[in-house]
Protein backbone atom coordinates (compact mmCIF):
# COMPACT_ATOMS: atom_id res chain seq x y z
CA UNK A 1 0.00 0.00 0.00
CA UNK A 2 0.81 3.58 -0.79
CA UNK A 3 1.71 5.27 3.05
CA UNK A 4 2.86 8.91 3.57
CA UNK A 5 3.54 8.36 7.18
CA UNK A 6 4.00 6.24 10.12
CA UNK A 7 4.28 8.03 13.53
CA UNK A 8 3.53 8.13 17.01
CA UNK A 9 1.71 10.87 18.40
CA UNK A 10 -0.68 12.29 21.01
CA UNK A 11 -4.22 11.19 19.70
CA UNK A 12 -5.78 14.98 19.27
CA UNK A 13 -9.70 14.14 18.39
CA UNK A 14 -12.68 12.07 19.26
CA UNK A 15 -13.35 10.50 22.66
CA UNK A 16 -9.51 8.94 22.65
CA UNK A 17 -8.04 12.19 22.52
CA UNK A 18 -5.21 12.78 24.83
CA UNK A 19 -3.85 9.11 24.69
CA UNK A 20 -1.36 7.93 22.90
CA UNK A 21 -1.45 6.47 19.39
CA UNK A 22 0.10 5.29 16.58
CA UNK A 23 -0.92 6.79 13.49
CA UNK A 24 -1.13 4.65 9.87
CA UNK A 25 -1.29 7.83 7.17
CA UNK A 26 -2.43 6.33 3.90
CA UNK A 27 -1.49 8.50 0.62
CA UNK A 28 -4.18 10.10 -1.28
CA UNK A 29 -7.64 11.67 -1.36
CA UNK A 30 -10.22 12.07 -3.85
CA UNK A 31 -11.79 14.99 -2.05
CA UNK A 32 -10.52 18.52 -2.11
CA UNK A 33 -11.97 20.02 1.03
CA UNK A 34 -11.24 23.99 1.46
CA UNK A 35 -9.71 23.25 4.81
CA UNK A 36 -7.59 20.12 4.40
CA UNK A 37 -4.58 19.94 6.29
CA UNK A 38 -3.29 17.08 4.66
CA UNK A 39 -2.16 18.11 1.24
CA UNK A 40 0.85 16.89 1.51
CA UNK A 41 -0.85 13.15 1.47
CA UNK A 42 -2.27 13.94 -1.99
CA UNK A 43 0.68 13.00 -3.76
CA UNK A 44 4.10 10.58 -2.94
CA UNK A 45 4.79 8.21 0.07
CA UNK A 46 6.01 4.99 -0.69
CA UNK A 47 5.14 1.32 -0.97
CA UNK A 48 5.19 -0.95 2.31
CA UNK A 49 3.93 -4.19 2.47
CA UNK A 50 0.88 -5.14 5.00
CA UNK A 51 4.36 -6.55 7.10
CA UNK A 52 6.19 -3.69 6.80
CA UNK A 53 3.51 -1.68 8.14
CA UNK A 54 2.85 -3.88 11.09
CA UNK A 55 6.66 -4.21 12.52
CA UNK A 56 7.00 0.04 12.26
CA UNK A 57 3.48 0.30 14.69
CA UNK A 58 4.52 -2.52 16.68
CA UNK A 59 8.38 -0.56 17.21
CA UNK A 60 6.44 2.39 17.90
CA UNK A 61 3.40 1.26 20.22
CA UNK A 62 3.61 2.50 23.56
CA UNK A 63 3.83 -0.62 26.03
CA UNK A 64 3.33 -1.40 29.58
CA UNK A 65 -0.28 -2.06 28.83
CA UNK A 66 -1.91 1.39 30.90
CA UNK A 67 -3.48 2.40 27.58
CA UNK A 68 -5.34 0.52 24.86
CA UNK A 69 -2.65 -0.03 21.98
CA UNK A 70 -4.00 2.59 20.08
CA UNK A 71 -3.81 2.70 16.22
CA UNK A 72 -5.42 5.17 14.06
CA UNK A 73 -5.37 4.45 10.38
CA UNK A 74 -5.59 8.18 8.49
CA UNK A 75 -4.90 10.20 5.50
CA UNK A 76 -6.06 11.12 2.84
CA UNK A 77 -8.90 8.54 2.12
CA UNK A 78 -7.87 5.56 3.50
CA UNK A 79 -10.84 3.38 2.03
CA UNK A 80 -9.25 4.68 -1.22
CA UNK A 81 -6.51 1.40 -0.87
CA UNK A 82 -9.29 -0.53 0.56
CA UNK A 83 -7.96 -4.08 -0.89
CA UNK A 84 -4.79 -3.26 1.00
CA UNK A 85 -6.24 -1.53 4.52
CA UNK A 86 -8.83 -4.49 5.29
CA UNK A 87 -6.13 -6.72 5.65
CA UNK A 88 -4.08 -4.39 7.74
CA UNK A 89 -7.10 -3.94 10.21
CA UNK A 90 -7.65 -7.68 10.52
CA UNK A 91 -4.21 -8.41 11.24
CA UNK A 92 -3.71 -5.19 13.91
CA UNK A 93 -7.00 -6.32 15.47
CA UNK A 94 -5.38 -9.83 15.92
CA UNK A 95 -2.33 -8.78 17.00
CA UNK A 96 -4.55 -7.17 19.80
CA UNK A 97 -4.46 -3.45 18.93
CA UNK A 98 -7.31 -1.23 19.43
CA UNK A 99 -7.79 0.13 15.71
CA UNK A 100 -9.63 3.46 14.73
CA UNK A 101 -10.25 4.38 11.39
CA UNK A 102 -10.73 8.32 9.99
CA UNK A 103 -12.78 8.23 6.89
CA UNK A 104 -14.67 10.35 5.08
CA UNK A 105 -17.75 7.87 4.43
CA UNK A 106 -17.63 9.02 0.56
CA UNK A 107 -16.22 5.25 0.14
CA UNK A 108 -18.34 2.09 1.14
CA UNK A 109 -17.27 1.19 4.48
CA UNK A 110 -19.00 -2.34 4.64
CA UNK A 111 -15.99 -3.83 4.14
CA UNK A 112 -14.32 -2.26 7.86
CA UNK A 113 -14.01 -5.05 10.38
CA UNK A 114 -16.44 -4.74 13.20
CA UNK A 115 -13.87 -4.27 15.87
CA UNK A 116 -12.85 -1.21 13.99
CA UNK A 117 -13.82 2.13 15.45
CA UNK A 118 -14.98 3.94 12.23
CA UNK A 119 -14.84 8.21 12.95
CA UNK A 120 -16.56 9.14 9.89
CA UNK A 121 -16.08 12.88 9.04
CA UNK A 122 -19.72 13.80 7.18
CA UNK A 123 -18.50 16.69 4.69
CA UNK A 124 -20.80 20.30 5.89
CA UNK A 125 -21.67 22.76 3.10
CA UNK A 126 -18.68 24.64 3.42
CA UNK A 127 -15.91 22.33 3.07
CA UNK A 128 -15.81 22.56 -0.24
CA UNK A 129 -17.24 19.09 -0.41
CA UNK A 130 -21.05 19.00 0.61
CA UNK A 131 -23.23 15.72 -0.15
CA UNK A 132 -19.62 13.28 -0.22
CA UNK A 133 -21.47 11.21 2.50
CA UNK A 134 -22.38 7.71 1.03
CA UNK A 135 -25.76 7.77 2.51
CA UNK A 136 -25.73 4.01 3.19
CA UNK A 137 -22.65 4.24 5.36
CA UNK A 138 -25.14 4.99 7.83
CA UNK A 139 -26.03 1.44 8.26
CA UNK A 140 -22.65 0.35 9.04
CA UNK A 141 -22.55 2.58 12.04
CA UNK A 142 -21.88 0.71 15.51
CA UNK A 143 -22.25 1.83 19.14
CA UNK A 144 -19.01 2.09 19.22
CA UNK A 145 -18.34 4.30 16.29
CA UNK A 146 -18.08 8.25 16.14
CA UNK A 147 -19.15 10.98 13.57
CA UNK A 148 -17.46 14.18 13.41
CA UNK A 149 -18.80 17.38 11.60
CA UNK A 150 -16.01 19.92 10.99
CA UNK A 151 -17.50 23.27 11.36
CA UNK A 152 -16.56 26.73 9.41
CA UNK A 153 -19.85 28.78 9.54
CA UNK A 154 -23.67 28.77 11.35
CA UNK A 155 -24.67 27.38 8.26
CA UNK A 156 -22.77 24.05 8.66
CA UNK A 157 -23.89 24.06 12.48
CA UNK A 158 -27.40 23.80 11.59
CA UNK A 159 -26.48 21.12 8.57
CA UNK A 160 -24.59 19.11 11.66
CA UNK A 161 -27.43 19.84 13.73
CA UNK A 162 -30.34 18.59 11.14
CA UNK A 163 -28.49 15.73 10.19
CA UNK A 164 -27.38 14.30 13.20
CA UNK A 165 -31.42 14.46 14.00
CA UNK A 166 -32.49 13.30 11.11
CA UNK A 167 -30.39 9.98 11.16
CA UNK A 168 -31.42 9.99 15.40
CA UNK A 169 -26.86 9.68 15.01
CA UNK A 170 -26.98 9.92 19.34
CA UNK A 171 -28.31 6.45 19.54
CA UNK A 172 -26.51 5.27 17.15
CA UNK A 173 -22.80 6.05 17.87
CA UNK A 174 -20.69 6.72 21.01
CA UNK A 175 -20.22 10.47 20.12
CA UNK A 176 -21.33 12.59 17.95
CA UNK A 177 -18.12 15.17 17.20
CA UNK A 178 -18.72 19.03 16.20
CA UNK A 179 -15.52 20.57 16.10
CA UNK A 180 -14.27 24.21 14.72
CA UNK A 181 -12.24 24.22 11.45
CA UNK A 182 -9.09 25.60 11.84
CA UNK A 183 -6.82 27.33 8.81
CA UNK A 184 -5.18 25.46 7.24
CA UNK A 185 -2.17 27.84 6.64
CA UNK A 186 -2.17 28.51 10.55
CA UNK A 187 1.18 28.38 12.09
CA UNK A 188 2.89 30.00 15.25
CA UNK A 189 0.27 30.36 17.88
CA UNK A 190 -1.18 27.75 19.41
CA UNK A 191 -4.77 29.24 20.28
CA UNK A 192 -8.06 29.41 19.19
CA UNK A 193 -7.93 32.55 16.84
CA UNK A 194 -7.02 29.91 14.11
CA UNK A 195 -10.37 28.66 14.18
CA UNK A 196 -12.44 29.39 11.47
CA UNK A 197 -15.72 29.49 13.86
CA UNK A 198 -14.95 30.70 17.37
CA UNK A 199 -15.17 27.66 19.87
CA UNK A 200 -17.09 29.83 22.47
CA UNK A 201 -19.49 30.88 19.90
CA UNK A 202 -20.15 27.32 18.75
CA UNK A 203 -20.18 26.04 22.90
CA UNK A 204 -23.02 28.74 23.28
CA UNK A 205 -24.81 27.77 19.89
CA UNK A 206 -24.98 23.91 21.28
CA UNK A 207 -25.84 24.96 24.99
CA UNK A 208 -28.51 27.07 23.29
CA UNK A 209 -30.24 24.37 21.71
CA UNK A 210 -29.58 21.59 24.04
CA UNK A 211 -27.51 19.48 21.13
CA UNK A 212 -26.63 16.22 22.05
CA UNK A 213 -22.97 16.44 20.60
CA UNK A 214 -19.56 16.93 21.88
CA UNK A 215 -17.70 19.82 21.16
CA UNK A 216 -13.77 19.04 19.90
CA UNK A 217 -10.92 20.56 19.38
CA UNK A 218 -8.02 19.15 17.88
CA UNK A 219 -5.56 19.07 20.57
CA UNK A 220 -2.40 18.48 19.17
CA UNK A 221 -2.84 22.11 17.12
CA UNK A 222 -2.79 23.58 20.97
CA UNK A 223 0.36 21.50 21.80
CA UNK A 224 2.21 22.01 18.98
CA UNK A 225 2.86 24.69 16.16
CA UNK A 226 -0.97 24.04 13.56
CA UNK A 227 1.70 23.91 10.97
CA UNK A 228 3.67 21.34 12.14
CA UNK A 229 3.13 17.74 10.60
CA UNK A 230 3.66 14.34 12.06
CA UNK A 231 2.26 15.23 15.25
S1 LIG B 1 -11.16 14.22 3.13
FE1 LIG B 1 -9.54 14.69 4.63
S2 LIG B 1 -7.60 14.46 3.49
FE2 LIG B 1 -9.27 14.57 1.97
S3 LIG B 1 -9.34 16.72 1.37
FE3 LIG B 1 -10.84 16.43 3.02
S4 LIG B 1 -9.72 16.91 4.94
FE4 LIG B 1 -8.19 16.60 3.30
Amino acid sequence: MQITEIYKSLQGESTHAGLPCVFVRLMGCNLRCSWCDSEYTFTGGHKMSIDEVLSEVERLSPSGGLHPNLVEITGGEPMLQEREVVPLMQRLLQANYTVLIETSGERPLDKVPAAVIKIVDVKCPHSGEPDTFRIENIETLRPHDEIKFVLSTRGDYEFACDFSAKHNLAAKVNAVLFSPAFRKDASGRRDAAHCLLNPQELAEWMLADNVPARLGLQLHKFIWDPAVKGV
